[in-house]
């Protein structure tokens, strides 16, 4: 039997030239080599995008269009939407009986979120007191003002009473935004949801409804992987095997820079679309971050930083020696050097913008792809759950 393979990604809209020459590709060698599921994982995406739901189906049909567009393959892999194998939610439920509350508590991913809800919500707090601050202050300062002019206070007791009353206002807006409430057990929890603290035993289940042996990750993630595996690990002791052991994929994907040089990522608004057309594309590179120590042709650049020199690694191979030569000696100006990255960069997208917009003119074509990708992806997790109601000797 081919050895499965399991992955997947959060519908969060178009995919970004990162994903088409880093997960993508690797997809595209996966799927000829096993047999493969990958997954629109919208109920992941919930966890932080419970708000947005009116964005979700915009956003499942940009991703499968991204797929389609880029070689994933219907015929040789099973792709599906999460929420439409509800198969998905039973395990997640009988899983989430076989993990403590502790072990969730430590997954690094839930550790780094609420970190990162700790800054956001502090940043708040700061930025509450230094405007509660400041409009105490004024009304001091002009009451002070207010009792000089009527010779209530003198030359030198002014100063002392506007201090005093300015530090009063600052220790009571501090008082406001950081003393008061209940004493929570875990600090920061009403910062998240339960679906967040869950969201790797979920993963589990999305990995073990498939009895997938494999999953391509790159070396940050193991600690989720090491969830899945101990998962099934305690399923198997206590109702016998049913779930394979499952062995990470490592994989190094390469490092894309935004268009303003900081990690790609729609957050931070620098990203360079797969579906982009070529004055959008032109547009994003004109604008780019380039070495600002160049500021004229004839200076010498540092091409290692610089965001339009690892465009031309990835889209202009043959040329990167030369370039990255020309860059350093000061004969080649950051103007040239980006006219010949749009160009290179749309001569390779422009066959895959050609087949998206095939497959966008055409919504019945995809739905029809991923009602047979949910129908093959239903029938393998049903097969998984009578093994499991089985071994559990669960009612059926
Ligand atoms: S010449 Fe090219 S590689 Fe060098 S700094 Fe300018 S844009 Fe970057």
């Amino acid at each position: 039997m081919k050895d499965r393979v399991l992955s997947g990604m959060r519908p969060t809209g178009k995919l970004h030239i990162g994903h088409f020459v880093g997960v993508l590709p690797n997809w595209k060698m996966l799927q000829d080599r096993y047999k493969c599921f990958f997954e629109i994982a919208d109920w992941h995406a919930l966890t932080d995008a419970y708000d947005r739901t009116h964005e979700m189906r915009d956003n499942v049909f940009n991703v499968v269009l991204d797929w389609l567009a880029t070689g994933i393959d219907p015929e040789k892999s099973t792709f599906f939407v999460q929420s439409h194998v509800l198969q998905h939610a039973e395990l997640h439920v009988l899983f989430s009986m076989l993990v403590s509350l502790s072990r969730l508590l430590r997954v690094p991913t839930f550790k780094e979120k609420i970190a990162e809800l700790r800054v956001k919500e502090l940043s708040h707090k700061a930025k509450k007191v230094l405007e509660k601050s400041a409009d105490a202050a004024v009304s001091a300062f002009f009451e002070i003002v207010e009792q000089y002019q009527q010779g209530n206070l003198d030359d030198k007791s002014y100063r002392a009473v506007l201090k005093a009353k300015l530090k009063e206002a600052f220790m009571e807006s501090l008082k406001d935004a950081f003393v008061g409430g209940e004493e929570e057990e875990l600090p920061y929890g009403h910062l998240v949801n339960y679906g967040l603290l869950g969201y790797p035993v979920l993963q589990a289940a999305d990995i073990l409804i498939y009895r997938a042996n494999l999953v391509p990750i790159g070396a940050d993630q193991l600690p989720h992987l090491e969830l899945t595996r101990e998962i099934a690990r305690r399923f198997n002791s206590l109702y016998g095997q049913v779930f394979p052991e499952v062995e990470p994929l490592l994989t190094e994907f390469p490092k894309v820079p935004g268009t303003d040089g900081r990690k790609m990522s729609k957050s931070y608004g620098n990203t360079i679309f797969i579906s982009d057309p070529p004055d959008v594309i032109e547009q994003k590179i004109r604008h780019a971050y380039t070495d600002p120590a160049k500021i004229r042709k004839g200076d010498p650049g540092h091409p290692e930083g610089c965001p339009i020199f690892a465009y031309h690694k990835i889209f202009n191979t043959d040329e990167v020696p030369q370039i990255e030569a020309d860059c350093k000696a000061g004969k080649l100006g950051c103007v040239d050097c980006k006219l010949r990255i749009i160009k290179k960069m749309n001569e390779v997208l422009e066959p895959v913008r050609e087949k998206r917009r095939y497959f966008e003119e055409r919504p019945h074509l995809v739905k029809e792809i991923l009602a047979e990708g949910e129908k093959r992806a239903r029938e393998e997790a049903e097969k998984t759950m009578q093994l499991v109601r089985e071994a559990m000797q669960l009612w059926t």
